[in-house]
């Protein structure tokens, strides 16, 4: 049962007791109380680690952030491609339906301008939406 809550983030000491509620908080055998999610899951190096070690412990703890933001950063540009890619779709439409020549009658049963310019100001998703 050893570390079955990890180590406090404060002195290293094992998590012994865990709230059972979200966002609940951990507390330590040196009496440390903390939440739950930033308990560690290996106990913090002793003072006393050589040099070369806390490095190493230091640039695994950077990579992890710097992974985790780089992670974030592509999220954000592929949410905003796909948001691009969508007003130029929109754009593409609104376009052809004011290309759009009525037949030989002069007649149409839509009035296409005016349903671009809904298009064009997004009213057709608000419908889509209720
Ligand atoms: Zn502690």
């Amino acid at each position: 049962m050893t570390g079955a809550y990890g180590y406090c983030p404060r002195c290293g000491g094992l998590g012994i007791s865990r709230e059972r509620r979200l966002n609940g908080n951990d507390r330590c055998e040196n009496g440390h109380s903390y939440p739950s999610m930033s308990a560690v899951a290996n106990p913090l190096l002793p003072v006393s680690a050589d040099l070369p070690v806390l490095v190493a412990e230091v640039e695994r703890l950077r990579s992890i952030n710097d992974d985790y933001l780089l992670e974030m950063g592509r999220q954000h540009a592929l949410l905003r491609d796909q948001k691009r890619g969508e007003n130029a779709e929109r754009a593409a439409v609104v376009a052809a339906l004011r290309r759009f020549e009525p037949g030989p009658m002069g007649l149409s049963l839509v009035d296409m301008a005016s349903v671009a310019d809904a298009i064009e100001r997004g009213d057709h998703r608000r419908k889509e939406e209720e």
